[in-house]
């Protein structure tokens, strides 16, 4: 009886919470707009204008809160993400949704995005005392941020973002890519509800019902928005860039990993294939095109083969592939094919891979579209180059000045470090898989927004804030 009492108090205490959550996000609509009742619709809103009204308030009373408050609706982001239930949810919806990627490699990334990403602790305060008394900079809130995400990574950037964001003290708007409207929308709802279980402000984190460009640019034009956040590919970065406001572009890649003669050239192939065939070769860092020296080229070549790339050395297949993938004229990738399976893509040619087939690798030449464009598929052109020295050149020549990711595999430490200063990339791994500069397998934290274009680098709660300095005169100097 006790048991069952106890049960039932756990419940009407669990339905309050729900019913105090859903009237403190009633108490916004009127101030904020027509936000639809009932907790499964926290945080979306029918139109842009109520989007951004509703994270306005909600940043305002955010200012009250204190930072102990704050790791709180951290944690909840990182709690609600992470459930395992969740974790595979959103994994499975976005690949069907956006038909792009791997299950079991979007579950790696959101769990990343969830537990990897910095919260509170980021925002580390400068100070300086002395007999003129004490300042200190402090990282503070900018306020409203507009946040556009990208396809590919559409919820573990809404969970870094989020995280981020609002460790750093601000509300955030989010723009999701139409194509992963769903699965985002999903998200921002989970999100809100677990921060109102925590007794957060309601409309930290807000969206739109319909996602469109037309609403992106409503967001990047609108006054309440104070910062924008681009991650996607080189036009949204450069619309964000010409607001006027600060903004963080978070743009393309198309990071080439050289593999000199001194590599241990099994685990170079090994990390090659597991990277450039992480969820499909998705993630902006993936390895995109390999550049071998002519000494250890077949060899690598060989290794690949033998943990799941499938070669292709036939003319008439690589045609029919390119025929394929490539838009008219080679000029990039057909969206339709961006992120399939290695396996599909083969199928579609009439090749029946092994099991186990993950990349398609082809030894081609520097100016064939496998090696120039970011094709985001499990291909990998292959570029044979006749010692190390030409192999940084053309590396550098291939990244294209995006200055995003850069690999290498090399025991010879002074052309590591040639390369790493010439390449000017913000991620660069040595000796590893790309996604080891995600902080998966690799020291460092989580993110999925990586600002080459704006400098920021990997972005993390600091980079979401203004830095503030707060100054007084003559005292609290006690030295
Ligand atoms: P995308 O550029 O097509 O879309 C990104 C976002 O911008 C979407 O929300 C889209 O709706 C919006 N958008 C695009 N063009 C717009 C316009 N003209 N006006 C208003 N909104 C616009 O990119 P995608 O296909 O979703 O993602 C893949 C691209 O993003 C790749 O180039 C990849 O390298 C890049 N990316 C970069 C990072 C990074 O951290 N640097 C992370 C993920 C993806």
């Amino acid at each position: 009886m006790d048991a069952d009492k106890e049960l039932i108090a756990t419940l009407v205490g669990r339905i309050m919470e729900e019913i105090t959550a859903q009237q403190s996000a009633g108490g916004q609509q009127s101030a904020a707009g027509q936000q639809h009742a009932g907790s499964s619709e926290l945080g979306i809103f029918e139109s842009m204008d109520d989007a951004v009204a509703a994270a306005e308030v909600a940043q305002r009373q955010y200012l009250e809160c204190k930072l102990e408050a704050r790791r709180r609706y951290v944690e909840a982001i990182r709690e609600v993400s992470s459930r395992p239930e969740h974790l595979e949810y959103m994994a499975r919806c976005t690949v069907e949704e956006t038909g792009m990627g791997n299950v079991e490699h979007k579950i790696i990334k959101n769990r990343y995005a969830a537990e990897g990403t910095p919260g509170v602790e980021d925002l580390v305060t400068d100070a300086w005392s002395g007999d003129d008394g004490l300042t200190t900079v402090e990282y503070s809130a900018y306020g409203v941020i507009g946040a556009i995400t990208p396809t590919t990574n559409p919820t573990e950037t809404v969970i870094c973002n989020s995280i981020g964001m609002l460790a750093a003290g601000n509300s955030v708007v989010f723009s999701p890519h139409p194509r992963a409207k769903k699965i985002t929308l999903w998200l921002v709802q989970e999100i809100n509800k677990a921060l109102a279980k925590e007794g957060a402000p309601a409309n930290l984190v807000v969206t739109v019902r319909e996602p469109s460009i037309e609403n992106t640019n409503a967001m990047m034009a609108h006054p309440g928005v104070r910062m924008l956040v681009a991650t996607g590919g080189p036009g949204i970065v450069k619309a964000v860039m010409s607001t006027g406001k600060k903004a963080i572009g978070a743009g393309a890649g198309n990071p080439p990993v050289l593999v000199d003669a001194t590599a241990d050239i099994e685990k170079a192939a090994q990390d090659i294939v597991d990277g450039a065939s992480f969820d499909n070769n998705l993630p902006c860092t993936a390895e995109k095109e390999v550049i071998a020296c002519d000494a250890i080229a077949d060899l690598l070549r060989f290794e690949m083969t033998k943990c799941g790339a499938h070669e292709i050395t036939d003319a008439a297949q690589l045609k029919a592939l390119e025929d394929l993938v490539l838009k008219e004229g080679g000029s990039g990738p057909r969206t339709e094919w961006v992120g399939k399976d290695a396996a599909v893509l083969l199928e579609a040619i009439g090749v029946t891979p092994r099991p186990g087939t993950r990349l398609i690798i082809a030894e081609v030449d520097k100016d064939h579209p496998f090696v120039q464009h970011e094709l985001m598929m499990p291909i990998l052109g292959i570029v044979r180059v006749p010692d190390v020295d030409t192999g940084i050149e053309l590396a550098i020549e291939l990244e294209h000045g995006n200055r995003h990711t850069a690999i290498m595999h090399s025991r010879d430490v002074t052309k590591l470090t040639k390369m790493g200063r010439l390449i000017q990339t913000t991620i660069f791994v040595k000796n590893g898989p790309s996604f080891a500069g995600l902080g998966i397998g690799g020291e460092g934290f989580s993110t999925f927004t990586i600002a080459g274009p704006t400098g920021e680098g990997l972005t993390s709660a600091r980079s979401f804030a203004r830095r503030r300095r707060c100054v007084l005169v003559g005292e609290l100097n006690v030295r």
